[in-house]
Parts: C-alpha cells; sequence; structure tokens
C-alpha cells in the first residue's frame, strides 16, 4: 500500500487517483485540516478541470487585471477560473479521500523511496534577497476579477473566493515586511492603489506569512515527487495549484504503472518545464520600467498561455 506523505492539493489528488486505480492508500498529514493557508487561491480552469468528479463552489474569476501605480491592462480569462480558499479546497480532497477508503493519519510521515512526496516546500538555506508570502480574507464587495498589483519586486493578487469573501495575497521582500514589522494593514497601506482598492472592506482573519520561497525545482528529493515537493512555480502565474494537482495525479499513475522515481521525474519534468521557462521569464520582465506600458500592447491571453503548463496528454490519459 503506498504512503503518501502529505494531505493536501498534491497528496490527495494522488490518493484519489490511486483509489480510483484500485489501489490502497495510507496518507500521512501533520496538520489538522481544515486550515487557512497562504495562497491566492486562484484555481486554474484546467485544474477544475482534473478535479471535475468533485463538486467545488467557490466564486467564478473571468477577467485579469495587471496594475502597476501608473497603469493597467485587463483582460478575459479564455476560461473562467475559480476562487476558492484552501480551508475549504484542501478540506474537500482530504475528506474525499477518506471516503473512497484511503487510511488518513493525522501527522508527520517520514519520506520513503517508495512513498509519493506531497509535503510541500522544504526551507533551504539561502544567500541573499529573501521572498515571503502574505495573506488575509475581507469582507466587502467583490467582483469576478484577479487583479495583480505590482510593487516593484513584489505583488498583491486580489480575487473572490467563496462567500462573498476576497483574498488578499502576495509577496513581498523581507526586508520590505521587516519594515513594517510583518504588518499586513500596514504594508497595503503604504501602497496607495491597493489600499484604494480594499476601502471598505474589512479583514476576517490573522495576516499570515510564510517563506522564505525559492522557486524552481527541489533537489534531493525521495520516492515518488509532485506538487510543491518537486517544483515551486512563481504564484503570479496562478498555476501551483494546477501542477500540484496534475503531479499528484502523475505520481499515481506513475506507480501504478510500475515507473522508477527517476522515470516519473522525467514524465513531470516535460510536462511543467517550458511552463517554468516562461513564467520566469514573465515575472522578471513585469517589473522592468517599460513593462506597464508594453504591457498593454501585448494580447494578456497570449501572456496567460504561455505561464502555465499543456496539460492535454495528461488529460488524455485519465
Ligand atoms: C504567496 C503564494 C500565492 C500563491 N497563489 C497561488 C494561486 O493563486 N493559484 C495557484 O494555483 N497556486 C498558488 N500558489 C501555489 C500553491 O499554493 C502551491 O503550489 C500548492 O499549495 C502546492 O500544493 P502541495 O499539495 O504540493 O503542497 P502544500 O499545499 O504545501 O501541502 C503540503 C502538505 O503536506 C503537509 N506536510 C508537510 N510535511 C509533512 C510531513 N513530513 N508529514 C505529513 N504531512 C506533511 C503539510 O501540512 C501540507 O498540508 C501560491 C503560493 C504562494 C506561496
Amino acid at each position: 500500500m503506498p504512503d503518501i506523505i502529505g494531505g493536501s492539493l498534491a497528496g490527495a489528488t494522488a490518493a484519489l487517483a490511486l483509489l480510483k486505480l484500485g489501489q490502497p492508500v495510507t496518507i500521512y498529514e501533520k496538520s489538522k485540516f481544515p486550515r487557512h493557508k497562504v495562497c491566492g487561491e486562484f484555481l486554474d480552469a484546467a485544474a477544475v478541470d482534473l478535479l471535475s468528479d468533485i463538486q467545488l463552489e467557490g466564486t467564478p474569476i473571468t477577467e485579469t487585471a495587471l496594475i502597476w501605480p501608473n497603469a493597467q491592462t485587463r483582460f478575459a480569462l479564455p476560461r473562467p477560473a475559480l476562487g476558492i480558499s484552501r480551508y475549504r479546497l484542501d478540506h474537500i480532497l482530504l475528506m474525499q479521500a477518506l471516503r473512497e477508503g484511503a487510511i488518513v493519519h493525522e501527522q508527520v510521515g517520514k519520506p520513503h523511496d517508495k512513498a509519493i512526496i506531497a509535503h510541500g516546500r522544504k526551507p533551504i538555506s539561502q544567500k541573499g534577497e529573501r521572498l515571503f508570502g502574505y495573506k488575509a480574507h475581507f469582507a466587502g464587495p467583490t467582483n469576478n476579477a484577479v487583479e495583480l498589483y505590482f510593487n516593484g519586486i513584489g505583488y498583491t493578487g486580489v480575487n473572490p473566493v467563496e462567500n462573498g469573501l476576497t483574498n488578499v495575497c502576495g509577496i513581498a521582500k523581507e526586508e520590505d515586511l521587516k519594515d513594517v514589522q510583518f504588518d499586513g494593514d500596514k504594508f497595503i497601506a503604504r501602497q496607495p492603489h491597493l489600499a484604494k482598492r480594499l476601502e471598505g472592506r474589512t479583514r476576517q482573519m490573522e495576516w499570515l506569512f510564510t517563506g522564505p520561497l525559492f522557486y524552481g525545482p527541489t533537489e534531493n528529493t525521495r520516492g515518488y515527487p509532485c506538487g510543491d515537493a518537486l517544483s515551486f512555480v512563481d504564484p503570479f502565474t496562478g498555476s501551483g495549484q494546477l501542477c500540484a494537482i496534475a503531479t499528484g495525479q502523475l505520481a499515481a499513475r506513475s506507480i501504478a504503472k510500475g515507473l522508477t522515481p527517476t522515470q516519473h521525474i522525467e514524465a513531470c519534468r516535460q510536462l511543467l518545464q517550458p511552463a517554468f521557462r516562461w513564467s520566469t521569464l514573465i515575472r522578471k520582465s513585469l517589473s522592468w520600467p517599460l513593462v506597464p506600458y508594453l504591457a498593454q500592447l501585448i494580447p494578456g491571453q497570449l501572456l496567460y498561455r504561455y505561464s502555465r503548463p499543456t496539460l492535454s496528454p495528461l488529460q488524455t490519459r485519465r
């Protein structure tokens, strides 16, 4: 019976895929669900497709806005995404795996060579500038857009989730957050265009922080890694959850087919690498001074398409 280390998006979807193939699983999840998690909570349309067996209720997101202090561009998404909190989504998936027969141990699991490794990002020692993520939910008027407010190297995403809530989540340099003693309200107040957007909304939870964040493939993984345990994609693309769900399902198929961990990692690499290359390039370019103006000339749907993995080969193998 395969062990799965981590029962969040990648782990729970790997479990559901194995159970569907008739293989029993044991999940180790160290946190008690439901729980909040730092995430933009923008679930790409392709991820919604991969979870089509499960009923998910959130808010459709139909539009994207890229907003700089002095310029902005808006475009319709090719297909609606879903705004749904991790509090709700992760709990639904883990409960579904439990109902379908997974054994769930609410405890730390030890990674090993035959396990599916879905434990998310692991801290690494990093020199130089460090980035941290932050997030809180707000009550008040909502819309159907994901709006990204850029501020130098950092940015904040604002989008609806369920129950009339708006998620405010972003990435900032550690020193900028230290400057405000990691006080999210003060941090927002320093960005007038974002502060104006949140006028009339009331924060519903304590600010959560996570980090340091390190983008790219994880080194020295064991077993069958998936999700952030395999590789962490820059969150601005809103495709980390899609990658976690897709590679969770891929890990299940790799085990069912008897692939070696190396063969599994190669299959994941083929799926993810093009998206990682483009997302890194696009992300870096967003802080160049002329980009706010140039971005208005580039079709937004092109940026969108090139910043995420192509899933057609995977989908046809479901
Ligand atoms: C600031 C920020 C914004 C983001 N915004 C978006 C967005 O809008 N859209 C999007 O698609 N993606 C976004 N992402 C990325 C997305 O959150 C991740 O890609 C996704 O959470 C990865 O899922 P996962 O299951 O691989 O890992 P995680 O969600 O990190 O889950 C890992 C799980 O493993 C458990 N665990 C860890 N170690 C052990 C252990 N030893 N034993 C047992 N359990 C263990 C943890 O408790 C956790 O529940 C964002 C990320 C950040 C940081």
